[in-house]
């Protein structure tokens, strides 16, 4: 996209590396076109050429189902070309750096790159030395925006907006790229958020993040309309945070009893992969009146689509069939 053309966008940045900065006018385009996906996602013939002649390289230095699954599924459904890039059987295993690999798929004139890596800051750095759209598909503890994007389409599909809204994001924030994408999200839109953890797995800039801090599940859950648990990430763990997983799920696991301080209609979500038992009772997860889990996984490829049309598209080009 030339500067001009990108100046006027709706959605004027070149990647998408994090849901800091962007604007409620740039998110709230994103949602409203990622909306009308989710109509024509559920229609058999639900093809469209917005990509047509584009390469869409899925680049993953760190496993994922969901994610790296639904940009495919996004990529192939605008009529891009995808390819997987499996790290495991990569160059990367030889030794070559992130850069070096960024520069071997930039010669290739990929149009996207879509890349996660466990290193904070390592998707930003990468974006630097290329001369494709990058989306950052999560970088270690820093940011994971399209799941924030899927959790907005998610709860504004279920309560008609976000403004005005108490949202709790409970367990493991310090570790975890979807809290935070998730925290400036909500609060650039107008929610209220408040964070449920232990004082080991909240990070230490929480009080700065604008939200309110709980240690008490009970407390924390009082009076809310969205109970978003996270995954107790114990592969950036490098020592103890809590003392027994038992523990843990007695005292920070969603369960019914703790679920009932939330509002009698509070929504509950888990951007996945979950460990039932640990940080959510595995029939509060199946719930189906009031989880909408499943629901972020649908809302995922609409949301994928959004953001790739977004990217690899000059403005007004946008309805190719
Ligand atoms: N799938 C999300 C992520 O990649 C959440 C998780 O792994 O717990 O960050």
């Amino acid at each position: 996209m030339t500067q001009a053309a990108l100046d006027n966008a709706p959605y004027p940045h070149r990647h998408l590396l994090g849901i800091e900065g962007l604007s409620p006018q740039e998110i709230t385009y994103l949602l409203d076109r990622a909306e009308t996906y989710v109509g024509r996602n559920r229609q058999t013939d639900n093809k469209k050429s917005v990509l047509r002649g584009r390469t869409l390289i899925n680049l993953f230095f760190e496993a994922s189902t969901r994610t790296r699954t639904s940009f495919e599924l996004a990529g192939k459904r605008l009529g891009g070309d995808v390819i997987n890039m499996s790290v495991a059987t990569s160059a990367v295993k030889k030794g070559e750096t992130v850069i070096d690999t960024a520069m071997t798929l930039n010669a290739m004139h990929a149009d996207v790159l879509v890349v996660r890596h466990s290193e904070s800051g390592a998707v930003k750095l990468l974006s630097e030395k290329v001369n494709c759209a990058v989306i950052n598909a999560g970088d270690g503890s820093h940011e994971h925006p399209t799941q924030a994007l899927l959790d907005a389409l998610t709860i504004r599909r279920r309560t008609g907006g976000i403004s005005g809204l108490l949202v709790a994001i409970c367990g493991d924030i310090a570790h975890s790229r979807v809290a935070r994408s998730n925290i400036h999200l909500l609060t650039t839109m107008g929610a209220r958020v408040r964070l449920v953890a232990p004082k080991t797995l909240l990070p230490a800039e929480a009080e700065r993040l604008g939200v309110e801090v709980f240690h008490d599940m009970n407390a924390g859950l009082a009076g809310c309309d969205i109970v978003m648990m996270l995954r107790l990430q114990t592969e950036r763990m490098h020592g103890a945070f809590f003392p027994s997983l038992r523990e843990y799920f007695h005292f920070f696991g969603l369960d019914y009893s703790k679920l009932a301080n939330a509002k009698p209609d509070a929504l509950i979500m888990h951007p996945g992969p979950m460990n039932r038992g640990v940080e959510i009772d595995s029939e509060v997860a199946d719930d189906i009146g009031r989880s909408a889990i499943r629901e972020q996984v649908e809302m995922g490829v609409a949301v994928r689509m959004a953001c790739l049309e977004a990217l690899a598209q000059p403005a007004g080009e946008g309805d190719g069939g």
